[in-house]
């Protein structure tokens, strides 16, 4: 296993549309793991293919605190969507940034595993955003296309999440 490195925004090759993947040789498997090393040692809670410079389909995702559920697929499809949620949204790819974006806020995606063994999967809200955005990733778009209002700076961000979660406890008494 090794750590990949995580290509930036104006890198062409997050431009470009990933390759099916048709068999799932040793080389797929280690990239499998790499990515997920990668986006484990980059605090990320996804990581797609392209990211690391490989156009191939194939995306991984833990948005679990304790980072311990993390989910490979391989050729994932969204098959139905509804709903909307809009929020801030953030990419490896894209250091440091946040914008808001608005995804779907469920969807069905279909998908393969490392055995070639086909699953449909139903999520909703963050998990859902993070589908989106990775398989964004698989048809060369970043999230800064759906940007509402600009790029920010995440530090700024959180600043600003602290105050609020300051003033919430002032407000309710809590020491
Ligand atoms: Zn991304």
């Amino acid at each position: 296993m090794a750590l990949r490195t995580i290509r930036e925004m104006g890198d062409p090759v997050l431009e470009k549309k990933a390759k099916t993947i048709k068999e799932v040789t040793p080389r797929i498997r280690a990239l499998a793991q790499d990515m997920l090393e990668t986006m484990y040692d980059s605090g990320g809670v996804g990581l797609a293919a392209p990211q690391v410079g490989i156009l191939k389909r194939l995306v991984v995702i833990d948005i679990t605190e304790e980072r311990n559920e993390p989910l490979t697929m391989l050729n994932p499809e969204i098959l139905e969507q509804d709903g909307v949620q809009t929020g801030y949204e953030g990419c490896l790819s894209v250091p440091q940034k946040v914008g808001i974006v608005t995804r779907p806020n469920r969807v069905v995606v279909r998908y393969r595993d490392l055995e070639m063994n086909e699953w449909e999967m139903e999520a909703e809200e963050f998990l859902a955003r993070a589908i989106c955005h990775e398989l964004d990733h698989l048809d060369g778009h970043l999230y800064v296309e759906k940007v509402e209002g600009g790029l920010r700076d995440a530090s700024e961000l959180e600043e600003e999440q602290e105050k609020e979660q300051d003033q919430e406890e002032e407000h309710s008494g809590a020491e």
